[in-house]
């Protein structure tokens, strides 16, 4: 038994210098794919309900590896994240995100979106002098401070050090401060009294669900209340169905995000948005 449990261990090691291994080697292609080309974004259309004209746009970035094809954020973010990598990547993201936005002011006049959402990350928001990075981009890029949303999460504000400073600081620019994958921290109540959030999204595990006249649509019901209350726009995100998308609207909401009206599209196709489907 004393024999198998070390074989047990061996196994165990070696799987985890695989994993390891593989979390390496990701990042150091991730280093490479930022100086030669690999990484795009696309942008989702954020949407008015009922009918889903274009309110504004998330950017979302996308990896394709020169031998393995798409990998998707959820996968090489946090490696970023854990290597350090996420700061020099975050930067290109965001200089990406305002340069479209600019190009689409110019090309699309009053039909551009309003808003150009950035997902910033927690290793990010830590980075002292994040705020001072944003302005720069927007002094070289000429972007108006009020178009640029910044999308943070509960627990990247939480995360301590100087992240609420930054986002004050961010502010003060004019940029609008979005809470994201709301709900699903662990202080979600609290951070609305400290953090100058603009914008609300609901997260998708509470949309899933909207439609059951369960927990999920209280919880649902309850945000709008609080999103009125305190003057910050409610997004509803991951939306699917028909269903989902007309009780969110009865609800009272009036943003919302989901493939029920667009999945993520190339800058281009923005210019000819128009909505997958429209509740009945
Ligand atoms: P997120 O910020 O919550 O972004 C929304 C995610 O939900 C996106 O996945 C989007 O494609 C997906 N989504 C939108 N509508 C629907 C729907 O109706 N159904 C379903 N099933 N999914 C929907 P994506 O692009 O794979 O990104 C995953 C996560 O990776 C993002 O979640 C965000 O946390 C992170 N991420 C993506 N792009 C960036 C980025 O540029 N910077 C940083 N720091 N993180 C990013
Ligand atoms: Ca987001
Ligand atoms: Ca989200
Ligand atoms: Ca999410």
């Amino acid at each position: 038994a004393k024999g198998q449990g070390k074989g047990r261990q061996v196994v165990f090691d070696d799987r985890m210098d695989q994993r390891s291994a593989d979390q390496a080697r990701l990042a150091a292609d991730l280093r490479c794919a930022l100086d030669t080309d690999q990484l795009h974004l696309l942008y989702q259309p954020i949407v008015e309900m009922p009918d889903g004209t274009l309110a504004g746009v998330e950017a979302l970035v996308r990896w394709t590896h020169p031998e393995r094809g798409p990998i998707g954020p959820a996968v090489f973010i946090p490696a970023a994240e854990r290597t350090g990598l996420i700061v020099p990547l975050g930067a290109w993201i965001l200089e990406q995100a305002c340069r479209q936005a600019v190009r689409w002011q110019e090309e699309l006049g009053a039909a551009a979106p309003r808003t150009v959402s950035v997902n910033v990350s927690a290793r990010q928001l830590r980075e002292a002098g994040f705020a001072f990075e944003v302005a720069a981009v927007l002094g070289r890029t000429g972007l108006p401070p009020h178009v640029l949303t910044v999308e943070v999460t509960e627990t990247a504000v939480f995360d301590g050090g100087t992240a609420l400073e930054e986002l004050e600081a961010i502010a003060a620019l004019g940029v609008k401060i979005a809470l994201d994958d709301f709900g699903t921290g662990h202080s979600s109540l609290g951070l609305l009294r400290t953090c100058p959030a603009d914008v609300l999204k609901v997260d998708k595990s509470f949309v899933d669900d909207v439609t059951t006249d369960g927990p999920q649509t209280v919880v649902v019901a309850a945000l709008i209340g609080i999103c009125d209350g305190m003057r910050l726009r409610a997004v509803a995100e991951g939306v699917e169905t028909a269903g989902q998308a007309a009780k969110l609207h009865e609800l009272g909401y009036r943003y919302a995000q989901g493939y029920f009206y667009s999945r993520p599209l190339p800058a281009e196709a923005i210019a000819t948005y128009a909505p997958a489907h429209q509740p009945a």
